[in-house]
């Protein structure tokens, strides 16, 4: 079985549960899913979900309880991540702001609150990259990502803009999957990978 840990510090949790036991569930494959919330859980796990919420706040707990190094060392070693919303503001190289100690896992640079500023949230059908129909997503004071540097492939824009990026093996969004059935970016970013490493094994 499968262990998957959801960053449970501050945020979406339990929406990243349930979409992730879906997922394993559709697929027929058996995880454990196990929330977040001190050092010495994301070593033991083959991937990560980290949610949205507040980014300063998640961002401030992760170093506090020596998270932060833990996940920087799993995306290093090319391990699944999910960050959604304030999660992709926390993996980012820069947001911008003095109060969000950024993780760097991804060469992109974050405007905090962007599209909130013209308007709270809002939804939109959006074509990503890997999936064969549009995905709805759900925009809750997303962040712009503004800046992408040249390792960081965009799989989804709206209105031109980048909001759903990958890099190795992190995939981040500025809009929520965790809060809609559609499980298909937990599988792609999370159990799809996974299951990439466990045919190589069966081969081996
Ligand atoms: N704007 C929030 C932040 O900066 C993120 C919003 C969200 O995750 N829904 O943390």
């Amino acid at each position: 079985s499968r262990r998957i840990g959801v960053v449970a510090v501050q945020g979406n949790v339990s929406e990243h549960v349930d979409a992730i036991e879906r997922a394993a569930a559709a697929t027929d494959h058996a995880v454990e899913v196990v929330e977040i919330r001190e050092s010495g859980v994301v070593p033991d796990c083959d991937a990560l979900a980290l949610p949205g919420g507040e980014s300063t706040t998640i961002s401030r707990l992760l170093r506090l309880e020596g998270i932060d190094d833990e996940i920087r060392d799993h995306a290093a070693a090319g391990k699944p991540i999910l960050a959604t919303c304030a999660g992709l503001i926390v993996a980012a190289r820069d947001a911008r702001d003095d109060r969000v100690d950024t993780l760097g896992l991804l060469d992109v640079s974050v405007d905090r609150n962007a599209f909130g500023r013209q308007v709270d949230s809002f939804e939109a059908g959006l074509d990503v990259e890997g999936l064969d129909d549009p995905f709805h997503a759900v925009f809750i004071r997303a962040p712009v990502v503004d800046e992408v540097g040249p390792d960081v492939d965009v799989l989804a824009t709206w209105e031109d803009r980048p909001v759903a990026v990958a890099q190795g093996s992190v995939v981040a969004t500025s809009f929520h999957p965790e809060l809609t059935a559609d499980d298909r970016l937990h599988r792609l970013a999370l159990f799809d990978p996974l299951l990439a490493d466990a045919d190589v094994g069966a081969e081996a």
